[in-house]
């Protein structure tokens, strides 16, 4: 769902300092030039990647050997899976084979769309960042995220929303504190039964049956205080 205009930082996984959304893939590109320092090898690729929805994002290294499917794995168990929906890279008619290796698809500068679930689709925007000679240990590594976003409730706009209506997430107030969720339950049936869903860190919250990932859990879930 789209959320409105929001301050999105992320921790840098080298020196554990906030940048913002537009500085921190700078500043990690500057720590992978000094892994080239330490672990070159000219055969071997790593690609920087960004994955994003609005304010929300992730900064990725990816290994060069591995299949394209690894992204769409990373993706779901962090931010999308709900009941094993399809997925793609690429446009409809134009979809990049996910067993392609990486270093056949990515260069730098390229840009692709990712999307999640043909039905209540959750898409996103895949850039390369930029390529480095060396191995990535394990293949894939989450190098930043933002932080849980300050998305307050809908009702008071003032405590952090807690619970997001899944039938009223196209109007104006879907989104709740602890507070105002009592209170919609009483004028909303649906959601005192089955629409109340978690304001988790994600793209795909409030979406079908999302309710947070399985990787990376201390940094899902809602903004706190
Ligand atoms: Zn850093
Ligand atoms: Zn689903
Ligand atoms: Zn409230
Ligand atoms: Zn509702």
């Amino acid at each position: 769902m789209a959320v409105p205009k929001l301050k999105s930082e992320g921790k840098c996984i080298y020196c554990d300092e906030l940048f913002t959304k537009a500085g921190i893939s700078k500043h990690l590109n500057l720590h992978l030039e000094e892994e080239v320092k330490k672990q070159k090898n000219e055969k071997k690729s790593a690609f920087h990647i960004r994955a994003e929805s609005d304010e929300m994002f992730l900064n990725l290294l990816i290994d060069g050997d591995a299949p394209l499917g690894i992204l769409d794995t990373f993706l779901r168990e962090i931010w999308l899976e709900c009941c094993g929906h399809m997925s793609q890279f690429g446009t409809y008619g134009k979809e990049i084979n996910m067993t392609k290796k990486i270093s056949t698809v990515f260069k730098s500068g390229f840009e692709t769309t990712y999307e999640y679930d043909f039905g209540t689709t959750t898409q996103l925007d895949i850039r390369v960042l930029a390529v480095y000679p060396f191995t990535v240990n394990g293949k894939i590594q989450l190098l930043s995220r933002n932080e849980p976003l300050e998305i307050l409730c809908h009702k008071c706009s003032k405590e952090p929303a807690e619970s997001i209506c899944n039938v009223h997430i196209y109007d104006g107030e879907a989104l709740f504190c602890k507070k105002c969720a009592v209170l919609h339950k009483k004028e909303c049936e649906d959601f005192a039964d089955y629409a109340e869903m978690p304001v988790v860190n994600s793209p795909r919250m409030g979406e079908c049956g999302y309710t947070g990932g399985v990787i990376d859990l201390e940094r899902d879930g809602r903004f706190k205080k």
